[in-house]
């Protein structure tokens, strides 16, 4: 990408690669429907914390009206990203397109504090890459197993470290050994399909039984899996914050990898990937060696639950009683539109009890990195989900992003509420397996 460069009024705050469009930006008719479903609108009351308010700031800076203030760039960096105002807007404002370049504009032209910049080059430096995090598998293991772990909370010594850093180690699931998932398993009946998975990142390093469960589901539907080893990061959580060069790097290779892998599909079980890999076709439309690939490559990303609801059930279903409070994960169901198949796979276990988690259609603060770089406000978001789902007397809370997963885990704990969080697919790998949940 060459430098872009900016142009007329001296407020004018964007340049000219991709600023966001005014034609979207003009389809906005100010009608204020998308306001309750916003997270941060619920949390603060303000209008430039809503969708429409950030529209129009947009708006205005577009138009040299207003510059990239620090006060301007703050109402974006609260947005989650998390698309409930697309699915709640009845005049079809595409906003995650709007954010996007947004967000892009901002890293590019915004001067970040230097705490801030070392702050997210460290979480890009390392979330993004699985071989640094399975590096970091072995203090973390030592950390917990040693016993540190839980006296460092039991005696409030987190308080005494920053924010972010109280977050990180908050959101740090319980690690496991880690399941190895081999490059190729045979579909286990007559093969219906030759899917590839994408593996993700934090997922593969530290919820690899979601991998593994996944796996088996799949190979019991009569599915060949292949999960090339050679895949990195698909870009996800720098897309979402404005990284840009390292997203397109990142999907270029993740093209590469899956055309040498010759499957006529392509899974994903992490929902932010997901909603990434299935706009690759968007986010590399400049590039005149990758737009028609990854158009092809978009093309064939399915959710977990799409592929499977798509399958005619061919493994047995052994009953699972129990009470299942399912999260829907924004990038799931704003994002790529998928609600009804997660419910669907979860009711066809006999003995599954399926129960609504009020204001589902509101993040749980999760999204990407926004725990980690908007604490506060994850945590309120994280707190709220919390306190609707203790009601629901759930044995378990399911949900379909690696991200959703922590963050739940991390509010129920804080809250002082046992109640173990699962990955939908690993439900429906118990029934199959007629093995009772692993939590
Ligand atoms: S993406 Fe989410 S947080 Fe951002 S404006 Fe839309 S609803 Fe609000
Ligand atoms: S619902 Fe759509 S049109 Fe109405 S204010 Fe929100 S973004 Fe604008």
């Amino acid at each position: 990408m060459t430098a872009p460069t900016k142009t007329d009024s001296p407020l004018r705050a964007f340049d000219a690669h991709h600023p966001p469009s005014a034609e979207i930006i003009d389809k906005c008719v100010h009608c204020g429907f998308c306001l309750p479903v916003c997270p941060t609108y619920v949390l603060w009351n303000e209008e430039m914390d809503s969708p429409r308010g950030r529209i129009y700031l947009m708006k205005l800076a577009s138009e040299g009206a207003a510059a990239m203030s620090p006060q301007w760039v703050s109402h974006f960096d609260t947005c989650l990203g998390c698309m409930a105002c697309m699915t709640a807007c009845p005049s079809g404002v595409d906003y995650g397109k709007l954010i996007e370049a947004t967000r892009a504009q901002i890293e590019r032209n915004h001067p970040r504090s230097l705490g801030e910049k070392l702050h997210r080059r460290f979480l890009f430096a390392v979330f993004t890459r699985p071989d640094r995090l399975r590096f970091l598998r072995w203090p973390l293991l030592a950390y917990q197993k040693s016993g540190m772990q839980a006296l460092v909370r039991g005696l409030g010594l987190l308080r005494l470290f920053p924010k972010q850093l109280q977050a990180m180690e908050m959101l740090m699931p319980k690690l496991q050994a880690r399941d190895r998932i081999p490059e190729v398993t045979p579909a286990q009946s007559a093969k219906r399909q030759r899917v590839g998975l994408l593996l993700g990142c934090v997922q593969r390093e530290f919820l690899s039984q979601v991998n593994a469960a996944t796996v088996r589901v799949l190979s019991a539907e009569g599915c060949e899996v292949v999960a090339p080893k050679e895949q990195l990061c698909c870009g996800a959580l720098m897309v979402h914050a404005g990284e840009e060069n390292g997203a397109l790097e990142s999907a270029r290779k993740m093209i590469e990898v899956f055309e040498r892998a010759n499957v006529d599909m392509i899974v994903t079980n992490a929902a932010g990937c997901g909603s990434n890999v299935k706009e690759y076709g968007h986010l590399l439309r400049d590039d005149p060696k990758y737009a028609d690939r990854a158009k092809v490559f978009a093309g064939k990303c399915k959710d977990i639950s799409e592929v499977l609801t798509a399958l005619e059930p061919r493994a047995k279903r052994n009953p699972l009683p129990m009470r299942v409070a399912f999260h829907d994960s924004c990038h799931l169901q704003h994002a790529q539109g998928v609600r009804t198949q997660p419910r669907q796979l979860l009711s066809g276990i006999p003995g599954v009890e399926l129960a609504e988690i009020p204001e589902s259609a509101i993040c749980c603060g999760s999204a990407g990195i926004y725990n980690l770089v908007q604490p506060n406000a994850a945590n309120a978001l994280g707190d709220r989900k919390a306190q609707l789902i203790f009601p629901l007397n759930a044995e378990v809370v399911a949900t379909g992003n690696p991200g959703c997963f922590l963050q739940l885990q991390s509010s129920l704990a804080r809250a002082g509420q046992a109640v173990p969080v699962v990955h939908t697919i690993q439900i429906l790998d118990a029934s199959i397996q007629g093995e009772p949940l692993s939590r």
